[in-house]
């Protein structure tokens, strides 16, 4: 800016100043701003490669259980089936006991199968809960007539409290009982003597809900305290060592405690070793008008009495592939008095269904050349085929597939193994 001198001349003034340093600097930051982002870019990609990773492995996670579960069951189905008929043939009283064993055995099997599955669907946030109306009474007595066998060859008194003072309540009581027979079984195992107790109390009524309190009680070795804390965690057990007396996976006490929690509860115990424990869960339940007790299932020896009855000149098409648990359905069919075709897979069945009339389709579901699905489909586009009651008779036991049969325009669902009474139930539903 000009200005007037002494001597009347303008002088100027000059400013100077070094921008180096900050044009450095600028040229820094837009760097860094350059290599912020793209290291950003560059991590969300990482990320995304994770999560992608992550979800993939999680996928063959879920396809691994549910193959492991079909190639598992379908073995099993052929040895309990056969177990099944031999005994039914008529056996001497020690292969009795032997194929007794060899049924118990099965069941054990499945129960770890199930159990591992149970635990990585609930793990998953993939089991949903059912909601229908629930009886308690009649489910403590069902839980009660379930394992009473088990307990009074122990010599072990079991029973259930009447339960009193209990409204109607909605819930999923397939998971209720399968939390309780946790603690029963338990109970059962680790009690040489004495008794064990099963009852339910209302806890606490908000005029919509109710938390119930439930409880098995018995008398046999207790927990020392420093295992307590532990149990409830997957695969734990209080002995942990190679020697220790019991079997067990470690998961039912687990699998109670998710189920617990799914209901909106917890669970806990109290223990004094040496004397007993008391193994408690909590759940939130619906208010509901109280259901009637129900008949509940036929006996089996009914159930077999009447389908003797209506199955002459009824015809049965067995859609199986698998030649071992064909034959197995086959005889438990036959026994019946049913006549039985069978098909080796969906393409012949759906041929087979559009030039006869069949009174019922049982319907594997994993098979080659077409599937359980595709022939069922198949069949329904037949015109005389629209109403002819096809079941599932299938080692693919999820929920999903259950969703896929129904969809596909199948009437009913029977896992395998197949326990003759279930099929027998449902034939006789469906045929009567
Ligand atoms: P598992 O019985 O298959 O080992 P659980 O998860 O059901 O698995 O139980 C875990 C452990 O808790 C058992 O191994 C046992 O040590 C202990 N436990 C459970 N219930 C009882 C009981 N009623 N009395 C004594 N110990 C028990």
């Amino acid at each position: 800016m000009p200005e007037r001198g002494d001597d009347g001349g303008t002088v100027w003034y000059g400013f100077v100043t070094d921008v180096t340093a900050t044009k450095t600097l600028e040229h820094e930051l837009d760097m860094h701003r350059a290599h912020l982002e793209e290291l950003v870019q560059k991590r969300t990609e990482e990320l995304e490669t994770a999560r992608n990773a992550a979800e993939a492995a999680n996928i063959a996670k879920s396809t691994f259980l549910a193959n492991m579960s079909h190639e598992i069951r379908t073995p099993l189905n052929a040895i309990t089936g056969m177990a099944y008929l031999m005994q039914k043939s008529g056996a001497t009283p020690e292969q009795t006991d032997r194929l007794n064993k060899i049924a118990a055995a099965s069941g054990h099997l499945l129960e770890i199968i199930d159990s591992i599955l149970d635990l990585s669907k609930i793990e998953a946030g993939k089991l949903t809960l059912g909601a229908e109306p629930i009886h308690l009474q009649a489910l403590l007595d069902n839980v009660v007539s379930i394992m009473n066998d088990r307990a009074t060859s122990k010599g072990i008194h079991l029973k259930a409290d009447t339960v009193v003072g209990l409204p109607g309540v909605i819930g999923d009581g397939t998971r209720l009982r399968q939390a309780l027979l946790n603690y029963v079984g338990n109970a059962i195992k680790f009690t040489q003597q004495g008794s064990v107790t099963v009852r339910a109390r209302l806890e606490g009524d908000d005029g919509t809900s109710v938390s119930v309190r439930f409880e098995v009680e018995d008398t046999g070795i207790g927990i020392p305290p420093a295992a307590i804390g532990k149990i409830f965690h997957a695969f734990e057990q209080a002995d942990s060592s190679t020697t220790r007396e019991y079997g067990g996976t470690g998961l039912g006490l687990a699998i109670t405690q998710r189920l617990a929690e799914l209901m909106g509860g917890e669970v806990g115990v109290s223990s004094t070793p040496g004397q007993g424990s008391t193994f408690w869960l909590t759940a939130r339940l619906k208010h509901c008008a109280p259901p009637g007790m129900g008949t509940g299932l036929t006996d089996l020896a009914q159930i077999e009495a009447r389908l003797l009855v209506i199955s002459p000149g009824k015809c049965v098409l067995l859609v199986e592939d698998e030649p071992v648990c064909q034959m197995v359905a086959e005889e438990l069919l036959s026994n019946m008095g049913l006549a039985v075709d069978t098909a080796d897979d969906g393409q012949q069945a759906v041929r087979m269904a559009a030039e006869k009339t069949y009174d019922v389709i049982l319907m594997d579901m994993q098979m080659p050349r077409m599937d359980g699905l595709a022939a069922t489909r198949g069949i329904r586009r037949h015109p005389g085929c629209q109403s002819v009651p096809i079941l599932a008779m299938t080692a693919n036991v999820f929920s999903e597939d259950r969703a896929n049969c129904m969809a596909a325009g199948m009437n009913d669902f029977l896992p395998k193994p197949v326990v003759p009474d279930r099929l027998y139930a449902m034939l006789l539903h469906w045929l009567d």
